[in-house]
This record gives C-alpha cells, sequence and structure tokens, in this order.
C-alpha cells in the first residue's frame, strides 16, 4: 500500500479553496493555521490513520477555515442577564445610559481637554473634570476618582493611615466577591488593623478604649453581601464621627455600593446616601461608579478637602488613576442625577430596579409559548413570580418581585439535575449566550432584564437541546 503524502503549503495557498480565506483573513493568518493544522496531522498520515479525502485541499481548507473563523469572533461578547441579579458583578453590571455612550464614543474618537485648563490655557487636573457635579450631589468639598471601589479603599487608608492603626468594628471585617477582603487590603494599605467590638455587637466604648496615640483613623465598611440580624448593636455614624473627630482622628466611611439619591422614593430598599453620610460627619466616603449608581467602574472618594488634597498627592494615585473613557461616561451619569424626576426613565439600572413586576410577568406570558414551543414534550414551560435582587453587595437580603420564566424537565427524579445542566448549556450557546439560574429543580430565566425581546425571540430557533 503506497503510503499518503501531505499537500504542500504552497500547493495549498494557491488552490481555489484556499484563496477565499486568504482573502477574508490576511495571508499570514492563512499560512499560520495552516502549517498548525499540517503539523497536527503529520503523524496520523505517517501511521495510515487518514484516508486521502481527510487530506484534500479541500477538506483542509474547510478546517482551516472554521478554525480562523472562531479566531476572528471576539471573546467579548454580549449576553442576556436573566439570572434575576441586575447589578450583576461578573456580567458587567450596570450599562451605560446613551448620554454616557455618547460621551464614551466621543472621548475616544477626538483629542479632548482630560488634564488641560481650557480657561487659563495650563495644565489641568482630570479630577476638575467631574468635581463640581459631585460636590452639587453630595455636598462634599472635594472628590478624587480611581478605577474602582477597591482602590479608592485601598488608597485612601494608605493616605491617611499608613504606619499607623486603623480602628474598625469586627462586624464589619468582610470579605466582598473576588478577594476584596478588609484585612488584606488594610495591610497592604500598611494600616495596622486593630479590631473592636464583636461580629454582632460593638459599642462606641468599644471603639473609644481603642484609641492611643498610635490610632491614625477610624474606618467603617457597609456590610455589602451579608447581614448581621438578631442581638446586634452598631454605633450610628453620627456617633462614630463624634467621637473621632473629639480625639482628632478622620472617620473613613466605604459605603460600597452608596446611593446619590434615597432610593426608596422608587420604592426600593433604603441604601445610605453619601450625602447623608457625609452630613453625619464621616471625613472620607468611597463608593463604586458601577453599582447602585449606574456609571462606569470607577472608585470615588469624596470628603474633606486638606484630607482629598493628601490623597492627591499619594503616588499611588497615579498607578490607580481612571482613563479618559470613563471619566466621560462618569460626567454624563452624575449629569442625569440633576434631573431626579426623570432618572427612572434615563439611567438604565434603576429603569430596571424599578421595573414594575406586572410588566415582567406580561412578559413571561408572552413568551412563554414560543419557549414551550421550541423545547418541546420534555419541558413545562411557565410564567411564574419570582424573586431577583439588586446585586454587587447592595441590600443582600431585600428581593425584588419579578417574574421568570420557569423551565422544568419532565424526567425521571434521577435525570433531572444533568437534562437541566444540558439545557442550561444549550442556552449559553446561542449567538447571544442566554443565562439563568438552577433552583429547585428548574431553569429559572428571570425578565426583569429581557430588554431586547426581538433578539431574544429571533434565536431561539437555535437552540439545540437533544434529550
Ligand atoms: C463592592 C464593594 C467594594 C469594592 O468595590 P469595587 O468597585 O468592586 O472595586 C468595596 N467595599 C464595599 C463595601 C463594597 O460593597
Amino acid at each position: 500500500m503506497m503510503s499518503l503524502r501531505l499537500p504542500s503549503i504552497d500547493g495549498l495557498l494557491r488552490h481555489p479553496a484556499c484563496l477565499p480565506l486568504a482573502e477574508r483573513h490576511g495571508r499570514e493568518s492563512l499560512l499560520a493555521g495552516l502549517r498548525q493544522l499540517l503539523d497536527e496531522l503529520r503523524s496520523a498520515v505517517l501511521s495510515g490513520q487518514l484516508s486521502a479525502v481527510e487530506i484534500s485541499p479541500e477538506v483542509l481548507a474547510g478546517r482551516v477555515g472554521e478554525r480562523l473563523a472562531r479566531q476572528q469572533c471576539s471573546n467579548v461578547r454580549r449576553v442576556f442577564n436573566l439570572t434575576g441579579t441586575v447589578l450583576h458583578t461578573n456580567l458587567g453590571r450596570a450599562l451605560l445610559p446613551d448620554e454616557a455612550i455618547e460621551a464614551v464614543h466621543m472621548a475616544a474618537r477626538y483629542p479632548l481637554n482630560l488634564e488641560f485648563d481650557l480657561a487659563s490655557g495650563k495644565r489641568g487636573d482630570r479630577d476638575d473634570l467631574i468635581e463640581g457635579l459631585i460636590r452639587e450631589l453630595t455636598g462634599a468639598e472635594a472628590v478624587t476618582v480611581v478605577n474602582n471601589n477597591a482602590a479608592a479603599v485601598l488608597l485612601t487608608l494608605n493616605s491617611l493611615g499608613a504606619r499607623k492603626e486603623g480602628i474598625i468594628s469586627r462586624g464589619e471585617l468582610i470579605e466582598i466577591g473576588g478577594a476584596f477582603r478588609i484585612p488584606d487590603i488594610m495591610a497592604r494599605a500598611g494600616v495596622r488593623l486593630h479590631e473592636v467590638g464583636t461580629t454582632n455587637r460593638t459599642h462606641a466604648r468599644d471603639y473609644e478604649a481603642a484609641i492611643s496615640p498610635r490610632s491614625g483613623l477610624i474606618m467603617r465598611v457597609h456590610a455589602s453581601n451579608y447581614s448581621i440580624e438578631g442581638f446586634t448593636a452598631r454605633v450610628p455614624t453620627a456617633e462614630l464621627a463624634e467621637l473621632a473627630h473629639r480625639h482628632g482622628l478622620p472617620l473613613l466611611e466605604d459605603l460600597g455600593s452608596g446611593s446619590l439619591l434615597d432610593l426608596t422614593r422608587w420604592g426600593l430598599p433604603a441604601e445610605p446616601t453619601v450625602r447623608q453620610a457625609l452630613l453625619d460627619g464621616a471625613d472620607i466616603v468611597t463608593f463604586s461608579g458601577d453599582k447602585l449608581l449606574g456609571g462606569p467602574q470607577a472608585g470615588l472618594i469624596v470628603g474633606r478637602k486638606e484630607l482629598i488634597a493628601k490623597i492627591k498627592k499619594n503616588p499611588l494615585k497615579r498607578a490607580l488613576r481612571v482613563d479618559k473613557l470613563t471619566l466621560a461616561a462618569l460626567e454624563a451619569v452624575l449629569g442625569l442625577y440633576r434631573d431626579p424626576d426623570r432618572l427612572a426613565e434615563r439611567l438604565p439600572s434603576l429603569r430596571l430596579l424599578t421595573r414594575p413586576q406586572a410588566d415582567i410577568f406580561a412578559q413571561a406570558s408572552r413568551l412563554q409559548p414560543a419557549l414551550a414551543d421550541v423545547l418541546g414534550e420534555t419541558w413545562n414551560v411557565s410564567a411564574v413570580h419570582a424573586l431577583g435582587m439588586i446585586g454587587s453587595g447592595s441590600q443582600p437580603v431585600a428581593r425584588l418581585p419579578s417574574a421568570a420564566l420557569c423551565l422544568r424537565p419532565q424526567v425521571s427524579k434521577r435525570l433531572r439535575g444533568r437534562c437541566l445542566l444540558t439545557l442550561e448549556a444549550a442556552l449559553r450557546a446561542l449567538p447571544i449566550p442566554v443565562l439563568g439560574r438552577i433552583d429547585d429543580d428548574a431553569l429559572w430565566l428571570d425578565l426583569r432584564q429581557l430588554d431586547d425581546e426581538p433578539a431574544w425571540l429571533a434565536q431561539l430557533p437555535h437552540l439545540q437541546v437533544d434529550s
């Protein structure tokens, strides 16, 4: 038997089956793709495992074409977040309003006055671009912005408390997702942790007893993704601020999500506002740009002028600063807050958080037949009431009344788990992946965030569930 030989690279490059690939992906990519494929096939050909057809130029071109097409498809993909968690950290948190998208577009396309004062013609400071708005919206004396709230906490602690003790309640030594732990951040910031009180109860006298010449600051952290209930005690910010100031110490408050407005006006659970924390006497307040604020990823540090000046002088500020796209988006988002009456229409995160349950349920009922049709006999599809979450550590125990499509496999209990995982994977494999959540032997698609119904429906025929 005559052994087969792989076609030559040169021959393949000239072959009509490969010409369109060179056109589409470029000669270099095609060449690299062909080389890699031939290398992979060489030993199989030598040992006679492949047929002549399998190594024909047409088949090889097809295989390389598929690979090149896959490489071209970008890794950053749009998805449908039907998890029920609105500000989902793993899915990019807040969605930007059109005003911010336009501002980002402008900032990306043209030169801009990022650090240039147009009035004087001199060098400017990028924080100045949003300082006026932040002062107006929070009552703060000054502001500085960094890459995210974790950076804001790190920078503030390092600037105000390095080589000194930071006093904090044991109930606030929290871990937030993604390995952000207050004790670790404190250590990295060079602040010696001085924990006081207990997990559930900390009193003013606990803080007071900890104060010494070694103290540098008192810190308060929003419990974010957990809640302490029952027999608890926490010193109100106003009282803690008074105590700190009596001893000449600054009080830092890490609000985490931090809201600029009282959310109860939209029927949402109360979150502490930045303005209130400052009014209560916190000297510095830190919060995220992409949590309840509804803007781009950023960390805002607001508060007393002389402390902000100190923070801005820290060389770490330069390492943690925000880029022009973020600032452009942030300014546009903050601008919307000047008109609270229209905020819920214009800011996507607030619009989604305040979507009425009846509206979401009507949508679930409308979509139910189409999904039931695609899934067939194996699945029971029903429109049901469901409970969602704000996410990103805001109000971990509060639930948002929502509605969902609930998909239950009509198979024996033994097979249910695998069936659910298969459907979950099939939904993830759609052109725009659909992400839901599995709970109580069912797959739930919470529709609070389903804005683009036509795009969602259009891809349903691509759903492949072979059970
Ligand atoms: C979310 C959160 C952070 C971290 O903020 P990022 O913007 O995610 O870096 C810090 N502190 C608290 C209390 C938080 O809730």
